[in-house]
């Protein structure tokens, strides 16, 4: 493998470069730890920690976000269902909107009144 990645784990944005493979990975170009992990954790098991918006009954919407990170595959899956669902006014920040969904939950980033 041989991998050319900008890490997004602080704004410096360094370029990492990642060789080798399975267990035998060589990382370059990080200028911390973060970023070494970053790098290995994007070429085994990448995740990300999805933000959206979830229609609210009234026909209004909130903005909203998983509360960890979700493995990057299951992106497409979690945009479906958080379509699909609705929630009640008011909401407040950090309210859960979806239980327990891919080991984390959708919780509100903004208040509803
Ligand atoms: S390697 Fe470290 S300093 Fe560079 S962008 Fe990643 S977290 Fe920031």
């Amino acid at each position: 493998m041989k991998k050319e990645l900008v890490c997004i784990v602080c704004p410096m944005g360094c370029r990492i470069r990642v060789d080798g493979i399975g267990d035998a990975l060589t990382v370059t170009g990080q200028t911390c730890r973060r970023g070494e992990e970053y790098a290995i954790a994007e070429c085994t098991a990448p995740t990300r920690t999805v933000t959206s918006t979830l229609h609210l009954e009234d026909g209004r919407s909130v903005a909203v976000k998983t509360a960890a990170p979700i493995p990057k595959e299951k992106i497409f899956e979690l945009m479906a269902i958080i379509r699909a669902a609705t929630a009640k006014a008011p909401v407040r920040i950090g309210q859960v909107l979806i239980p327990g969904i891919f080991g984390t939950d959708i919780v509100a980033t903004a208040a509803v009144d």
